[in-house]
């Protein structure tokens, strides 16, 4: 590639803060709530205008992860700093009942807009500083090792942040991989989940429509028997939101014209999977139009972005791997817990694997060394781009999760500064009790959480 040399310039610092968590998805909302209220001046920086990461930004509006099947019981395992934002959603009466995926474990719907503004709500309430419309794009270091300052690009221009710690719940891994962290993309053939385009029908008819979830599989099958249609993956998710006149879709899959996967690493590839994602939608919506119940339908959302899955995994003190997640694994540094299956979507299909039912107890512990990079002292890494393997990652990039480690980041953060320490050498046991004090379930020697 061409280069060009940018001169160098003086940058206006925005502000200078304890903890600057990057990205405002289920892991930067709950670490950014931990830290706040831990007492620590906390900012958090988004590019969007909302939060809510890939929840709200790519449509995906279904909480997964929060429950376990507990030897064949439903639990709400995830709790903490995500019950609190339940409740606000629910508060706006756009939270669903949950309810069961494969007849094995539970999901959680909900209204876009209603977790927006709840969000809002428990940030603000927290006294969480928000930077909106900044887009991260790189770092000063001071060192090898220490992070000095976030640049981000805004409409003012680009500024520089300081923080004393950082957080990076970019799901991409930005902030770590500009800082130098070692990352790893991919499976061992660097094969990444393949992404999709979520969207929502409206205008369903309920009582036609029924459980045409569980019929629709037979029909697509049906249908591309007759040719009438070809779709681009098997295990479309086509479920009930809040209102029932209102269904969301995830149907899709973008790859890349050799078959693999859209890097959302990757400008071209983003530029034609959104292009591609639409393409789809609108093909999945002409034979979904043909379900009953379904004749008056039409797209009322098409996402600000399509739904990246899977693209930078950090490598910290420990990666979670698949077998952790089958095994449900058990750790000494647990800082919350994962109840959800490995969900692998690969070309053509999307693979679940689960934990035994009713045999185990259904959710694996997540460990803190998952969440300290290698490499950088004043970083932490929460979310989806945590140390995990690639099948680690199908599991545990899901929102409950997500929430955990988040909110177990912005505390450890809080407590470094208070004991003056790097966050990879906190004591682990006063994590664990003021998680625990705070309403998380962190496994262990806890009871299972009663309750959904
Ligand atoms: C199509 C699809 C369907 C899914 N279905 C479900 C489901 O049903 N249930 C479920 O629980 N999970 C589902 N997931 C997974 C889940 O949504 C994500 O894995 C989860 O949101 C990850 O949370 P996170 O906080 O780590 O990152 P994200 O949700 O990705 O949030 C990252 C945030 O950082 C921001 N950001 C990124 N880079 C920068 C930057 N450089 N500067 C500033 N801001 C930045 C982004 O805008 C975003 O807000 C799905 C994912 C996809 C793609």
């Amino acid at each position: 590639m061409k280069t060009i040399e940018e001169p160098a310039r003086e940058i206006p610092v925005y502000g200078e803060y304890e903890i600057v968590v990057l990205g405002g998805g289920p892991a930067g909302i709950a670490a950014a709530v931990a830290a706040a209220r831990a007492g620590r001046r906390t900012l958090l920086v988004e590019r969007y205008g909302f939060l809510g990461g890939m929840g709200t930004a790519a449509g995906v509006t279904n909480f997964c992860g929060l429950h376990a099947n507990v030897h064949g019981e439903m639990h709400r395992v995830v709790q903490g700093i995500s019950s609190d934002l339940l409740a606000r959603i629910d508060r706006l009466d756009g939270l669903n009942k949950p309810h069961r995926i494969l007849g094995k474990i539970f999901a959680q719907a909900y209204d876009t807009a209603a977790y927006k503004i709840a969000a809002d709500g428990l940030l603000g309430h927290h006294k969480v500083d928000i930077l909106f419309h900044a887009l991260g794009a790189g770092v000063a270091m001071d060192g090898e090792a220490r992070i000095h300052a976030l640049f981000v690009e805004t409409k003012a221009g680009r500024q520089a942040i300081r923080a004393d710690i950082f957080i990076d719940c970019s799901g991409d891994g930005d902030l770590a991989a500009w800082a130098g962290a070692p990352f790893e993309v991919g499976d061992s053939h660097g094969r990444l989940l393949y992404p999709s385009m979520m969207f929502r029908l409206n205008g369903i008819d309920p009582a036609k429509a029924g459980d045409a979830w569980r019929t629709i599989p037979q029909l697509m099958e049906q249908a591309e028997a007759k040719g009438t249609h070809q779709f681009p993956r098997k295990a479309a998710i086509v479920r009930p939101q809040r209102s029932q006149i209102e269904w969301r879709v995830n149907f899709t899959q973008l790859k890349r014209s050799d078959g693999s996967a859209i890097n959302g690493l990757e400008p071209d590839d983003l530029t034609r999977g959104e292009i591609d994602g639409r393409r789809q939608a609108v093909e999945a919506f002409a034979f979904l139009r043909t379900v009953p119940g379904f004749e008056k339908s039409y797209i009322v959302d098409l996402p600000p972005q399509l739904g990246i899955r899977e693209t930078r995994r950090i490598k910290g003190g420990y990666q979670l791997s698949g077998e952790d997640v089958l095994g449900c694994a058990s750790f000494e540094d647990s800082i919350g817990v994962n109840g959800w299956p490995i969900e692998e979507h690969v070309a053509g299909d999307v693979i679940f694997r689960f934990p035994p039912i009713p045999q185990s107890r259904g959710y694996n512990e997540l460990p803190y060394r998952m969440l300290v990079p290698e490499k950088i002292d004043n970083l932490l890494v929460a979310g989806r781009c945590a140390s995990m393997t690639h099948e680690g990652q199908s599991a545990a990039r899901v929102s409950g999760a997500c929430f955990a480690m988040g909110e177990a980041a912005g505390l450890a953060a809080a407590l470094a500064l208070r004991g003056n320490r790097v966050p990879r050498d906190i004591a682990i046991e006063t994590l664990q009790r003021a998680l625990k004090g705070q309403g998380a379930f962190i496994g262990r020697d806890q009871a299972v959480p009663e309750g959904l």
